[in-house]
């Protein structure tokens, strides 16, 4: 169940053993939680971070990697929810998340393979075809670049496993995520950043801003003010989020290095079926969760065996990967949230805490800007991810 990124991956902090104080309390330490962290760290805030197991052990290891456009759903799909304008602005949003990691991966120098080559949107049938055309139409006039590809264009491999049609989106791009996390995670703590692992929060009692307290197995700890950047299990600590997070599983593999087949990452049905090949030519691939999306929902990490056996199959119908062999299965918990988009900022009934979770599946197109808005806030008062995504819209 180990994933493949976090292979011989060691403790980067011990747990807390002792009561501890802070102005700041970063609660989660996946991508959201490595950002927050480290842009306090950078303005010079005191800060303690906890994770209740390890960093980037939660989905932001368990990924494909793949730094995305946008929200799960196919732009036209999204402007169909969100009306043109708010499509148009979640979409530049996600664009700007993925420079920004970029421009992080440069200034850390993080050997996380991060490369920016696009991505592939395949078409299983006639209508889904129709669906990237429009989409691919809609992006381009609102500024952003997508490139019809046939058949020809798609490669032997592709066009061997039966598809004849994709959209190229040349700005997307792929890392190892748990590479990124921790080399974040480790500028942070050097920074002065007070981290620890295997610290589950039990309690967090954030109804008076200014006096805040957290408590753990091994103590208490007190702030000013808690960044809940615990994505799906955000409800668990405050209750004026409960029910608006659901826990959603999803399914990942990993083979031995393969010959070259794929040239970026690559999506298939509406989205569902994912995979990429890295930079040492091992091929990620994970979804398939619309073949039992209720028994998909739930906090454990857990193989589905039939999701897991298609995912094998599906991988054999390219030729060259039926002698590849298969060397890590393992399973995620993503945060989906009722509308498709994070929830961003100050929480209803938790006036000493802000949230950025429900990521809904795309974490790494938002998240890193969304670690960063928690920290503007604390630091400015607002932050425009905040504005854009509010958490408090669910609230009756
Ligand atoms: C199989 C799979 C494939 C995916 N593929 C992609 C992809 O290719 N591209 C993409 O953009 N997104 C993808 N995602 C989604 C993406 O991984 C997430 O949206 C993103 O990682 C969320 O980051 P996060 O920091 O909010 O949450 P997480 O990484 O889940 O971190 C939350 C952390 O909070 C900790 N925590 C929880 N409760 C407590 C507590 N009480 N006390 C202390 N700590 C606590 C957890 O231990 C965890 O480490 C995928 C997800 C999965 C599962």
């Amino acid at each position: 169940m180990t994933p493949y990124w976090l292979d011989g991956a060691s403790a980067l902090a011990p747990p807390l053993t002792a009561d501890e104080t802070a102005d700041v309390l970063v609660i989660g330490a996946g991508l959201c939680g490595a950002s927050a962290a480290l842009s306090l760290a950078r303005a010079g805030v005191d800060t303690a971070w906890v994770d209740a197991g390890a960093v980037a052990h939660g989905a932001s290891g368990r990924n494909a990697g793949f730094l995305l456009q946008g929200t799960a759903e196919r732009y036209v799909r999204a402007i169909a929810i969100h009306g043109r304008e708010g499509a148009r602005r979640v979409h530049a949003l996600s664009r700007e998340n993925h420079v920004r990691m970029a421009e992080e991966v440069e200034r850390l120098g993080l050997a996380c393979g991060y490369q920016r080559r696009g991505s592939l949107q395949l078409a299983g049938s006639v209508e889904e075809e129709a669906d990237l055309l429009e989409s691919a139409t809609l992006l381009r006039e609102d500024g952003f670049l997508a490139d019809e590809r046939g058949v020809d264009a798609l490669g032997e491999a592709l066009a061997g496993a039966g598809f004849r049609f994709g959209v190229h989106l040349p700005e997307d791009g792929e890392l190892q995520p748990a590479a990124f996390v921790r080399g974040v995670a480790e500028a942070a703590v050097a920074l002065g950043v007070r981290l620890y692992e295997r610290t589950p929060v039990t309690t967090l009692h954030a109804d008076s801003p200014g006096d805040v307290r957290a408590e753990t197995p091994g103590g208490t700890i007190r702030a000013q003010i808690a960044l809940v950047c615990t994505n799906a299990a955000a409800g668990a600590l405050l209750g004026g989020l409960a029910g608006t997070i659901d826990p959603v599983r999803g399914q990942m593999l990993a083979t031995a290095p393969a010959p070259p087949l794929f040239d970026c990452p690559i999506y298939a049905d509406h989205g569902f079926d994912y995979w990429r090949q890295d930079e040492h030519g091992r091929i990620a691939l994970g979804g398939w969760r619309n073949l039992d999306p209720e028994g998909e929902v739930g906090p454990q990490e857990a193989l589905h065996p039939l999701i897991q056996a298609r995912m094998t199959e599906f991988l054999h119908r390219f030729e060259a990967l039926r002698s590849v062999p298969i060397t890590h299965r393992w399973s995620g918990t993503m945060g989906f949230s009722r509308d498709g988009l994070p929830l961003v900022g100050a929480v209803p009934g938790a006036p000493g805490a802000l949230v950025a979770a429900g990521f809904t599946g795309h974490g790494f197109g938002f998240a890193w800007v969304c670690g960063h808005a928690l920290a503007d806030i604390v630091l400015h008062g607002r932050s425009d991810a905040a504005d854009l995504f509010p958490a408090r819209r669910f609230r009756a």
